[in-house]
């Protein structure tokens, strides 16, 4: 193709967010010109020790920050706000134009408050059927339900034609604190042609259509009937909408409500604030005013569904809380679903909950991912509404993005139509055809480990990898200078590796190895490469213990001349 068709082409570039459930982070670029939709994180999978998230890979932007036109975002969930810090780190330029919702502005600029070296952001605030003009790219607004409120759905008129971008979102005609679906806004998108739809397919996997929030609601109405003592609800901090529904809850049945971790207390207090959460003069109490109510009129609305190490509901269940102990009578509601990767711990400390003599509910109805994301019925109906001649699955796994194309296909797109794309992925779009490049940008993960953001690379990783499964050996050799020989017997110090005192005769041979090593390397005369004679101990060293234990240690070998 020529150059002048190619540069015609509208580019879609994921760098995070397809192939994965969380760190969405989309580009649009034409002619040069790009404009940015969502930068979030995800949390770290059980083989990333000490890792506490991970964001996109944003090398590709670098050189480009002038061609950069904005930066738009969908909604306040952390996979879609959460490397906002890190986003500004790599590329800010104080002209960058940053569109968000009342609510997901709220949410980041709190966020920003603890990164206070970064530059102050100004966000322009848009709402449904606000329109905007970036370059080429006119971007309109549009309510979507979620799980969170102030979820917004783009439509972008673009040189090669029209876009739906549907943010998270469901089909829901009874929500919570919000609006139903306007599904004559859809409709008149639709007349005005969508060349190509990108959808949400974290619930494609899903039969039927996903629950209403007053369904869920109804579900938690339940347990609150029954329960006789505290109820301790744990949830995520940024599901906006069951928060509301523990905190009417609370009220409907005189119960006051404590809120506890700093996650949720800042998203409870931002809520609120901007009239998001609304809850009536005195049902919050400060957790020290729980001993003035019987058990009966207490809720405690907390984080750590996930079993998450510091988050409250750990700190409750192992009785390291300053305030709460669980006790008979409690009723314990995990109203959220459990990330893979976290089923372990959870059952652990559920188990841990029952222990106390406490009820435990967990039902599969309060699943984040069956409450918060259109399911197949519902991803049909989008189709059927909108009609696009391109589709493009994207916000999941692998999986879920097949089963979602599958099911447009089902309906009669062709199969030349859809394309199937992943992370780094340059993806062509005009009138006629949609194909995806050979050529990929840089879309690995980036890891954040603390406070630092990024600095943690593949190699530390692997070592930490390393190190939790095989543990490590450190052996040192001693040198004397003069005569090149090894002085004594080389120390060895290991952990998570192998018993020392039960393990003589293999130490004994690795030191007798370690010397011959160095004696033979020293030997022969002439200056002495160290860094060579270290590889030799961790090779060899390596190689021997593994015949022996067939485990692979990290090795560290030390040599100092003396
Ligand atoms: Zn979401």
């Amino acid at each position: 193709m020529t150059k002048m068709t190619k540069h015609n082409y509208l580019r879609i570039i994921p760098l995070g967010g397809l192939s994965e459930v969380g760190r969405n982070m989309m580009l649009l670029e034409y002619q040069g010109k790009i404009l940015i939709i969502d930068a979030g994180f995800r949390l770290p999978e059980e083989d990333m020790p000490g890792i506490d998230y991970i964001v996109p890979n944003v090398s590709y932007l670098k050189e480009k920050q002038k061609n950069i036109l904005g930066i738009i975002f969908t909604h306040g969930h952390y996979d879609h706000i959460g490397a906002v810090p890190y986003l500004l780190e790599k590329v800010w330029q104080p002209n960058f134009e940053i569109f968000a919702s009342l609510l997901t502005k709220g949410i980041i600029l709190k966020r920003q408050e603890d990164f206070s070296h970064q530059p102050k952001l100004d966000i322009t605030e848009v709402r449904d059927g606000s329109k905007v003009q970036l370059g080429p790219f006119r971007v309109e607004f549009f309510r979507q339900n979620h799980n969170i409120p102030d979820n917004l759905g783009l439509f972008i008129e673009t040189p090669v034609g029209n876009i739906l971008h549907t943010s998270d979102f469901k089909f829901d005609s009874n929500p919570v604190n919000d609006l139903p679906t306007n599904f004559q806004k859809l409709r008149n998108f639709s007349k005005r042609k969508v060349l190509l739809i990108m959808a949400d397919s974290t619930g494609a996997e899903e039969e039927g259509h996903s629950l209403s929030e007053a369904d869920i609601s109804k579900n938690l109405d339940q347990i609150f009937q029954r329960a006789t003592g505290r109820i301790i609800a744990a949830t995520f901090s940024s599901l906006i909408n069951r928060i509301q529904q523990i905190i009417s809850l609370s009220e409907k049945y005189e119960r006051k409500v404590v809120v506890e971790g700093y996650s949720m207390k800042t998203n409870v207090e931002i809520s609120k604030v901007l009239g998001y959460i609304k809850a009536k003069k005195g049902t919050i109490i400060n957790v020290k005013e729980i001993t003035n109510y019987p058990d009966s009129r207490i809720t405690i609305l907390c984080t750590g569904a996930q079993g998450e190490g510091q988050a409250v509901l750990m700190r409750i269940t192992n009785r390291e809380h300053r305030f709460i102990r669980l006790k008979r009578g409690d009723t314990v509601i995990f109203s959220s679903s459990v990330i893979p990767g976290n089923e372990r711990t959870v059952q652990i400390m559920k188990d841990e909950i029952l222990r106390q003599k406490t009820k435990v509910f967990h039902y599969k109805m309060m699943d984040i991912h069956a409450g918060g994301h259109a399911q197949r019925e519902e991803l049909k109906e989008l189709i059927r509404i909108m009609r696009p001649k391109f589709f493009l699955p994207i916000h999941g796994q692998y999986s879920m993005l097949v089963s979602h194309a599958e099911l447009v296909k089902e309906m009669g797109l062709p199969e030349k139509n859809i394309a199937i794309a992943e992370n780094g992925q340059i993806i062509n779009l005009n009138q006629k055809r949609i194909f995806i490049e050979r050529e990929t940008v840089p879309s690995n993960y980036i890891m954040v480990d603390g406070l630092g953001i990024g600095d943690v690379g593949e190699i530390v990783l692997r070592d930490r990898q390393m190190l939790a499964k095989d543990g490590m050996f450190v052996v040192v050799a001693i040198v004397d200078k003069t005569t090149g020989k090894v002085k004594g017997s080389p120390d060895i110090i290991s952990r998570g590796f192998v018993y020392l005192r039960e393990s003589k005769e293999l130490l004994r041979e690795t030191r007798k190895m370690v010397i011959s090593i160095v004696n033979l390397a020293v030997g022969s005369g002439g200056a002495v490469n160290w860094s060579y004679i270290k590889d030799e101990i961790r090779n060899k060293t390596g190689q021997f213990l593994f015949s022996k234990t067939q485990r692979r240690p990290m090795i560290l070998p030390v040599v100092i001349e003396v």
